[in-house]
């Protein structure tokens, strides 16, 4: 009897969200509800594409969040696991992007910024030297999974990787109202987040 490593609280959206790529397909599933809805969509994408449902698809679903999470926060790992510097760092930005994703829908109701707008704060981005391309954000399904909250694309999300600065996915920033905050630092009094961390501040400094 196998033992499939799961998730310590169901219940709880993993910081990277709730997402699988079928590895007949190669398509990533993302679920902005919780952990049976995306089950059920990735069943629904299996049928859609005439594939079988194995017994335990449910449980592999379950196993594939459980590796991307930090080990804290599962159960049955292997005893010989090891999360490397790399997989840390990914665990701390998806982290930071699902924390901001989740402000700008319940802080600022998904407001974006028009299409123009969000082209020319790309443009600074991408050749802005706090622009860290390190992480492969297309091969760990972030682009999927921003994208689906997003609802936009880019030209130059290809070259864009995570700001430096606050830690956040850069595409998951740049069509939206809301503030972040920066972690590492100050942004660039070129950058387009300045101001708006700057404002985002105000209240809370005249407290
Ligand atoms: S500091 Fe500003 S301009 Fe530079 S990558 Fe971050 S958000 Fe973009």
């Amino acid at each position: 009897m196998p033992i499939y490593p799961r998730l310590k609280n169901r219940n709880m959206e993993p910081p990277g969200g709730w997402i699988y790529r079928d590895l007949d397909t190669g398509m990533w599933t993302a679920s902005k509800k919780n952990i049976d809805d995306l089950i059920a969509q990735c069943i629904a994408h299996r049928r859609a594409n005439d594939l079988p449902i194995p017994s335990d698809f449910a449980q592999k679903i379950e196993t594939s969040l459980a590796f991307s999470v930090s080990p804290e926060l599962a159960i049955d790992l292997p005893d010989d696991r090891k999360i490397g510097p790399r997989a840390i760092t990914l665990y701390h930005v998806n982290k930071a992007t699902n924390a901001y994703l989740l402000g700008w829908r319940l802080k600022a109701g998904m407001a974006k910024v028009d299409g123009d707008e969000a082209l020319g704060r790309a443009e600074t981005c991408a050749s802005c030297k706090f622009n860290n391309r390190t992480l492969c954000l297309t091969c760990n399904g972030a682009d999927q999974w921003i994208g689906a909250w997003t609802g936009r694309r880019s030209k130059f999300d290809p070259v864009l990787g995570v700001c430096e600065q606050d830690g956040i996915i850069l595409y998951a920033t740049l069509h939206s109202k809301h503030p972040p905050h920066p972690l590492n630092g100050v942004f660039p009094a070129f950058c387009w987040k300045a101001e708006m961390a700057a404002s985002a501040l105000e209240p809370a400094a005249a407290q």
